[in-house]
């Protein structure tokens, strides 16, 4: 049922360039699976359309779309026409600048769309880093000014509060400005049962001095999908009794990098002051853009950088019109299907799951399933445990699959076993073995079944050479 709603809604262009895409598929097999969704059948060789048994032995499957996405046929359309006819800036008043300015004007409407905001909330940023940076920064120096405030906290440093598994271009902006003593921060665990940060925890960590509380949509490495919303109310509720004694209300952030095109995201039924927003992982290009709710009444924000007047100053700079109109194109994408995109990854994860449980049995762990827990649907956590091995070297042993073992910036963190994995109560063997699936818009069955047979002729060769080496 859901494949086949997937099967409509899915952009006709989209099929016609699967084929340039890292996981190519049959478009007819997408279909094919499509009718066979929830239902685990036994893969075959004989299965395969010719061109896939043909392409078989040199075929690549990307399966590391939650480190980033191929541009959407759609988009490159997007960015192409824009370099072609808005190379004006968007600021002069002839027709290339005109065209530019409106092609922004678009661009922000989808994104407000996407979001469920209003256009007047959506600033435009080199990509996620810079936008989370520019809350933190922006949080610290509003509170430092803010007038009116009862005396203690006046002398005060200001507090913000975050979680133990955020992504670097969270965890890094807020310890330097620990480190440099504009702030203090307390990085609260998540729970090593359900992998989520608990809301009572934030609550229990609120100082007279806290101003922000930042908490990522969805975790980049397990999936796991943090109760925003539940947080968001009960931050309302203490922030009104804080007014009656001139506390700073707390404002609230989400990184929604790993939710957005993959769950449908509504940032005001969320309840977020702040929310970022990254091109690449939505199947756009490589720049990003900040929402901000009811920008300067419900929601301060002050410029990082300073120069022309571009987005109401509050970032300047001319602005970057094709890669923007991109953007707006990604996010239009995103509000026609997400539904559809969704229930196609779940599908798709889902018979990834079933296959590597009905190959690997019980020597395999899965370490993004968190009782209780919602989860990204296109993610999947597994490591090997026998033979024990790093997830780096059972990949290597692999020809097909292009995946990794854990974030993409943590790429030079060597063999040590993921901080996120172990913060969230994966067992530290586990965690060194770690492999990160991440499954995209059109990562086919067929797909699934060649990187299980690849996984599997990998742990082969592993045990082998394990045997070979006395460790058995
Ligand atoms: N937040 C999360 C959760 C991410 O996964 C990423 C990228 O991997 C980012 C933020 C940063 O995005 P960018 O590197 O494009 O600035």
């Amino acid at each position: 049922m859901l494949p086949s709603l997937w099967c409509e809604t899915l952009p006709l262009s989209s099929l016609r360039s699967a084929k340039s895409r890292p996981s190519s598929c049959c478009p007819a097999h997408t279909q094919d699976m499509a009718q066979n969704a929830g239902t685990v059948t036994e893969p075959s060789e004989e299965s395969q359309c010719p061109e896939e048994r043909e392409n078989h032995s040199e075929r690549q499957i990307y399966l590391d779309y939650n480190a980033t996405t191929p541009l959407a046929e759609e988009v490159v359309e997007a960015v192409t026409e824009a370099l072609r006819e808005a190379w004006g800036n968007p600021s002069s008043c002839y027709t290339a600048g005109c065209k530019a300015k409106q092609l922004i004007d678009t661009a922000r409407a989808n994104i407000a769309r996407m979001l469920g905001g209003k256009p007047e909330d959506i600033i435009f940023t080199s990509g996620g880093t810079e936008a989370n940076n520019m809350v933190f920064f922006s949080a610290v120096e509003y509170f430092s000014r803010a007038d009116g405030k009862n005396r203690a906290v006046a002398r005060s440093r200001p507090h913000i509060i975050t979680s133990n598994v955020e992504h670097d271009s969270v965890a890094l902006p807020l310890l330097h400005l620990q480190s440099t003593q504009r702030a203090e921060v307390t990085f609260v665990p998540v729970s090593t049962v359900t992998g989520r940060v608990e809301v009572d925890d934030v609550i229990a960590a609120l100082r007279p001095n806290t101003c922000l509380v930042s908490i990522m949509l969805a975790n980049n490495e397990t999936g796991v999908i943090m109760p925003v919303c539940e947080l968001s109310q009960r931050l309302a509720s203490v922030s009104q009794d804080r007014a009656s004694q001139g506390l700073p209300s707390i404002l609230l952030h989400t990184d929604a990098a790993q939710a957005l095109g993959k769950v449908e995201v509504d940032a005001e039924e969320l309840g977020v002051n702040y929310l970022t927003i990254v091109g690449h992982k939505f199947y756009g290009p490589r720049i990003g853009a900040l929402y901000i709710r009811d920008l300067g009444h419900l929601s301060p924000l002050l410029p990082i950088l300073h120069g022309g007047g571009q987005e109401r100053s509050f970032r300047p700079g001319t602005e970057n019109t094709p890669m923007i109109a991109g953007l707006g194109k990604a996010a239009e994408l995103v509000s026609l299907h997400c539904a559809a995109y969704e229930s196609h990854m779940r599908s798709v994860r889902d018979y990834l799951e079933q296959r590597l449980k009905a190959v690997f049995g019980d020597r395999i762990r899965f370490n993004s399933r968190f009782p209780g827990t919602e989860r990204l649907p296109n993610t999947c956590n597994v490591s090997l445990l026998r033979p024990s091995v790093l997830g780096r070297e059972w990949l290597s042993q692999c020809c097909h699959l292009q995946a990794s073992v854990g974030a993409a910036c943590h790429s030079d963190r060597g063999d040590s076993p993921s901080p996120v994995l172990l913060s969230s109560g994966v067992p530290p063997e586990a965690a060194r073995g770690a492999v990160r699936l991440s499954v995209g818009r059109e990562t086919s069955r067929h797909d699934v079944d060649l990187i299980v047979r690849d996984l599997k002729q990998g742990a082969e060769k592993l045990g082998a050479k394990e045997t070979r080496e006395g460790n058995v």
